[in-house]
């Protein structure tokens, strides 16, 4: 931002007060109401709203769950493109759930993202944008700004590997956002060469993957790019990343009645995270209208983790808090919300 500004005769030392105006508090610099420095002031007057945008996304749809404790936007973006944002959680602990992509490439076939295709890349100013809007909303309901993020919305975000990093960079600044790296978590499908990547660059977040099967057959039916990443590669890479970085790999399985919850899968789990700093997180399927597929149901799902942790791994089973604001991923977008507008 510094040298952005200086290459239009503005001291780069005033990249300083825009940081702060962008991203502390709930203003809005577009509207030009923020004592900045008169000469970031000014060249604001000259470059918003041409070569530089601040605008935020508008509010397309917003619903919350029953329970209240889960609060669902769907944000439309400058080209029409909508995307969903989830804030869930409880005061003082707040988590949003971010989209890194509009749809996805990556076809998982119980996924109603997935089930739009890839329509284009979120830039990293739309996925902050994200935690602003979220942000502002707790702010304006009177609760504390958000402690964590999750990447698990709309997209994969290691096949939007710069643009995710830069807005990460950019949220947990502590001159500014200042969400703690270590309370940050990406999500992938497994995209074997990014993994790679996340580990060489010393990526500061946590890792979760979402698994889903233990053989290839299983989790091609599923999730299709098993077939270019197959679970050896996957395993292999996952073991790359935790031995260089030390850290626990979150592994995420959402749970398909008859498909992936058997005790033998869940014992299957176990023997294939053997040995690995690993955590699995269950997840019950939320039905989609491309899928046919239906969820385990509570008690399965209890023994299938029971399973897990009786071997010694750890292992929690997700509440589906947000079923009743269709906040399985894509679902706003892909329909659920509609009538709701
Ligand atoms: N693309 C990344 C992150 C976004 S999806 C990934 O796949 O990890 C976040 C999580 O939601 C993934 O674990 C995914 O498998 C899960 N998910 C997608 N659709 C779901 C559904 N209908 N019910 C339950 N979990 C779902
Ligand atoms: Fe994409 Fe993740 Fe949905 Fe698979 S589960 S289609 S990777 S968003």
């Amino acid at each position: 931002m510094a040298k952005r500004i200086e290459e239009d005769g503005v001291p780069p030392v005033h990249s300083k007060a825009l940081w702060r105006a962008l991203y502390r508090g709930n203003s809005d610099i577009s509207k030009r109401s923020e004592n900045l420095p008169p000469p970031v002031d000014r060249w604001l007057g000259s470059h918003l709203g041409r070569d530089v945008l601040v605008e935020a996304p508008s509010i397309a749809a917003d619903v919350k769950s029953n329970d209240g404790h889960t609060r669902k936007v769907l944000l439309r973006l400058f080209d029409g493109s909508e995307i969903e944002t989830v804030i869930m959680g409880y005061p003082g602990r707040y988590t949003a759930c971010l989209s890194t992509q509009v749809g996805c490439a990556m076809g998982c076939v119980f996924c109603a993202t997935g089930q739009m295709g890839f329509v284009r890349q979120l830039r990293p100013g739309e996925i902050v944008s994200q935690i602003l809007v979220a942000n502002r909303l707790l702010a304006e309901s009177g609760l504390n700004p958000l402690r964590n993020i999750v990447l698990m919305g709309m997209g994969e975000p290691l096949h939007n590997y710069e643009n995710v990093m830069r807005a990460m960079r950019i949220v947990s600044d502590r001159r500014g956002i200042g969400i703690a790296e270590s309370r940050i978590t990406v999500s992938t499908v497994g995209v074997v060469p990014a993994i790679d990547r996340f580990a060489d660059d010393r990526q500061p977040y946590n890792l979760a993957v979402s698994l889903h099967a233990t053989n290839d057959s299983e989790r091609s039916a599923l999730v299709p790019v098993n077939s270019r990443w197959p679970l050896a590669d996957l395993m292999a890479a996952c073991r790359r990343y935790s031995e260089a970085t030390g850290r626990r790999v979150l592994f995420g399985w959402t749970l398909i009645d008859g498909k992936n919850d058997t005790p033998e899968h869940a014992k299957e789990v176990a023997s294939l995270l053997k040995g690995m700093k690993a955590h699995v997180n269950l997840i019950r399927l939320n039905p989609t209208h491309g899928y046919e597929g239906r969820p385990t149901d509570t008690a399965a799902a209890d023994r299938f983790s029971e399973i897990i942790q009786a071997s010694g791994l750890p292992c929690t089973l997700r509440q589906r808090r947000g079923i009743d604001v269709a906040a399985g991923c894509g679902q706003l977008r892909a329909g659920g919300a509609r009538l709701l507008e």
